[in-house]
């Protein structure tokens, strides 16, 4: 303790912002709700972009799309209401062109300063309007009579806006840290050995170069990403989530957990008694798990496979061997219907063995829910199955030995803590294991996840016929409907998934938006029951309440409806053997790994099933990319490979997909030959300079709460 604090001293990189002039209690507090405390952290408060106005462009060389910094003379002004206020400008320079600036909210002061012959120097993004090319909302400057105004000499960098504080201010604050970026080795953590290797500049020059970019300065490479100075800061920000990761686990893993050593009578008997072989691909995941359990420490292992690779008997496996030393396990699911099929398989297949399976959801109340805490409480109940309710404080556990979280990202990080915490009684910490149907590419896993162990069940059960993928135009529909006739007369079910159009731009509604996928839904819901009148449908939607959702969904798994129209909340988990095919309706504005796990919903029985994929033409070049990659692989692991190569991991593994933390800097596809570099000096720190380690984490991670996989 006493060692940061000398090093704190030293160097600047802690001190509070309220040294910086402009920052008192107000705007701290502000920069504070961003996360914003040291000079530091407003270092590596990096731009978002650039505006270039290091020079000026004619106006005759404007094209639309093209952001620039032009100059001339106010020609007209024009003000209208038509259908809203508006101003208009023309600009006019010595290339003989025109333009029009264009603006919908002003003031009065503004017009006046438009005065027809005044020089206005402005900066904005050109678009071809009624009358030539505009620039709408430019940012401007009206110059002086005979005002010789300078060109900037740096490109000026656009902020993450922080609420409360202007741009403006927030650049000026910018500046002043960046003038106390203290010299190199105060500020350097990284050995130069390392740089000069890779060629990275040192981190106060990378700083620099990011903040004030020279007029010189490779724009392309840093509009991609890959200017030196942000693969030097890339490096350190991968290398301290790699630290901060690997910390945890060693922190996790020197903790105390039972041993469940031997003991595999009940787990062989759940496999004899099963009416089929475990795959390879089980087999080998299950012998990881039991290696890890009968360690002494917790065991953190995240089980990939794809859907209906057969992840709940691998779960169940592991859950008898807590049983046999007569330990607890809980089993969580993100929704009521998931946590429903897992009890139904798991009392199918632990009851017979004598093992006693307990049901907890937010549904159970009253006496019922009181029965049931006690048993869990008295360690009567072995295996307890439910949803969130399982997470809450009044779940309290004898002797919790195993937890298993299926579709963990689903779930908030405090929610999964809390199910570990809840081994603390028996003054342990429960094994943990997480289940995911969303694949990630093997070449992330490890970025991705290098504080969990990585199972993949990559093996389908044998005996499934392959899903067949069909791609086809909207214009034919009418083919459609009569072939989910013809499959619901032989007693098959049907899904239709909606997802809608983005109609308009301006609402920033994309595909996904709850509110119009729901109304999509509803109208095809009636499209249909007018076409295929001698059909039960129901229909499932995001803004229906969970009970009316749930009701659907298990009216179509019992078979009380034929044709169930849904939107994307279909997505996770849910087993109907019986539904042999599925039609997506403007499949090409979804991911592949929203597809893959939609087709997953059907091929899960003996019949031959078949996925729809129905698009609006014409189709963009990747949105063809994407169907073709549907329907020549169900390998989910590929499919996630080729997502990852099209649309890059900051999609894929989106915070909210992975419970991840988003990268400051860091792009893990675009960076991911940095990685071996990282993992191999993140294990020389760990050994050498832990405290050096420590400083590289706090720089970029802070307090590390923030963790998805603790
Ligand atoms: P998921 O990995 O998507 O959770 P499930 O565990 O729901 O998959 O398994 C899908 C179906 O496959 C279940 O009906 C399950 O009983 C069955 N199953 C699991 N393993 C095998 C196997 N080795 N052989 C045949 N069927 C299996
Ligand atoms: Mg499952």
């Amino acid at each position: 303790m006493s060692a940061r604090r000398d090093l704190a001293i030293a160097d600047p990189s802690t001190e509070p912002l309220q040294r910086l002039a402009g920052v008192g209690p107000r705007v701290a507090a502000k920069l504070e709700a961003r996360g914003l405390t040291t000079l530091q952290d407003l270092w590596l408060h990096l731009p978002l972009r650039y505006e270039d106005r290091t020079t000026l462009l004619p106006i005759r060389m404007l094209k639309a799309g093209m952001a620039a910094q032009v100059e001339g003379r106010v020609e007209a002004v024009e003000r209208g209401f038509r259908y809203r206020p508006m101003l208009r400008v023309a600009l006019a320079d010595d290339s003989g062109a025109t333009l029009v600036l264009r603006f919908f909210h002003f003031r009065a002061a503004q017009v006046a300063q438009f005065a027809p012959g005044a020089r206005v120097r402005a900066y904005g993004t050109a678009r071809a309007g009624q009358h030539g090319l505009e620039i709408v909302h430019p940012s401007y400057r009206v110059l002086a009579d005979g005002e010789d105004a300078v060109l900037g000499e740096v490109l000026d960098p656009v902020y993450p806006a922080v609420e409360g504080v202007g741009p403006a201010s927030l650049r000026k604050l910018i500046e002043q840290a960046l003038d106390r970026l203290p010299a190199g080795a105060t500020l350097e953590l990284l050995p130069a050995s390392l740089l000069s290797a890779l060629q990275l500049p040192s981190l106060r020059e990378a700083l620099l170069t990011m903040h004030r970019p020279p007029a010189t300065v490779d724009v392309a490479a840093l509009a991609a990403g890959t200017h030196p100075a942000q693969r030097r800061l890339a490096l350190e920000e991968l290398l301290a989530h790699h630290l901060s990761q690997r910390r945890q686990r060693i922190a996790l893993q020197s903790q105390n957990a039972p041993a469940l050593r031997g003991r595999d009578d009940l787990a062989k008997a759940l496999l004899a008694s099963l009416p089929f072989r475990l795959t390879g691909a089980q087999r080998r995941v299950f012998a990881e798990i039991r290696k890890d359990l009968a360690r002494p420490h917790p065991m953190l292992r995240l089980v990939q496979g794809d859907v209906g690779s057969g992840k709940t008997v691998v779960a169940a496996l592991a859950a008898l061997l807590a049983v046999a030393h007569g330990r607890q396990v809980a089993l969580a699911a993100p929704t009521e219907l998931l946590a429903e099929q897992h009890l139904a398989n798991l009392r199918s297949w632990l009851e017979p063995l004598e093992v006693r399976v307990a049901w907890l959801a937010g549904k159970v109340t009253g006496k019922a829910r009181n029965k049931v805490l006690e048993e869990v409480a008295s360690g009567h109940a072995q295996v307890v199955v439910g949803t969130h309710a399982l997470m809450q404080d009044s779940v309290v556990f004898n002797d919790l030995a195993l937890a298993i979280v299926d579709e963990q990202h689903r779930f908030g990080v405090h929610q999964r803590l809390a199910l570990r915490d809840k081994g603390a009684a028996a003054g342990t910490v429960p094994h943990q294991l997480v289940m995911t149907a969303t694949p990630i590419p093997r070449t992330l896993a490890m970025a991705a996840y290098s504080d969990l162990d990585v199972s993949a069940i990559d093996e389908l059960p044998p005996g499934r016929t392959p899903v067949q993928t069909i791609v086809l135009s909207a214009e034919r529909r009418p083919e459609l409907v009569e072939r989910i006739r013809v499959a619901c007369r032989q007693g098959r079910q049907v899904y239709w998934v909606c997802t809608l159009i983005e109609e308009s731009e301006e609402e920033g509604a994309g595909p996904g938006n709850a509110r119009m996928d729901a109304s999509a839904a509803q109208t095809t819901y009636e499209t249909l029951s007018v076409q295929l009148p001698e059909l039960r449908i129901g229909l499932v939607h995001g803004r229906m309440k969970a009970a009316e959702k749930q009701a659907a969904m298990r009216a179509f798994k019992q078979a009380e409806t034929d044709l169930l129209v849904a939107t994307t909340v279909i997505e996770v988990g849910v087993d109907v053997p019986n539904a042999s095919l599925m039609i997506i309706e403007n499949a090409e504005r979804l991911g592949l790994a929203q597809l893959h796990q939609l087709r997953g919903r059907v091929g899960r029985g003996a019949t031959a099933s078949s996925c729809v994929l129905m698009y609006q033409p014409p189709l963009s070049l990747m949105a063809r990319e994407r169907l073709e990659t549907m329907r020549n692989t169900s390998d989910g692991f590929q499919i996630a490979e080729k997502d990852l190569e099209l649309r890059g991991p900051g999609e894929l593994l989106g915070t909210r997909q992975t419970g991840l933390v988003a990268f400051r800097v860091a792009d893990l596809l675009r960076d991911a030959d940095l990685l071996p570099t990282v993992h191999g000096f993140a294990g020389e720190l760990l050994r050498d300079s832990p405290e050096l380690a420590e400083r590289i984490v706090a720089r970029w991670v802070g307090g590390g709460a923030r963790y998805a996989s603790a």
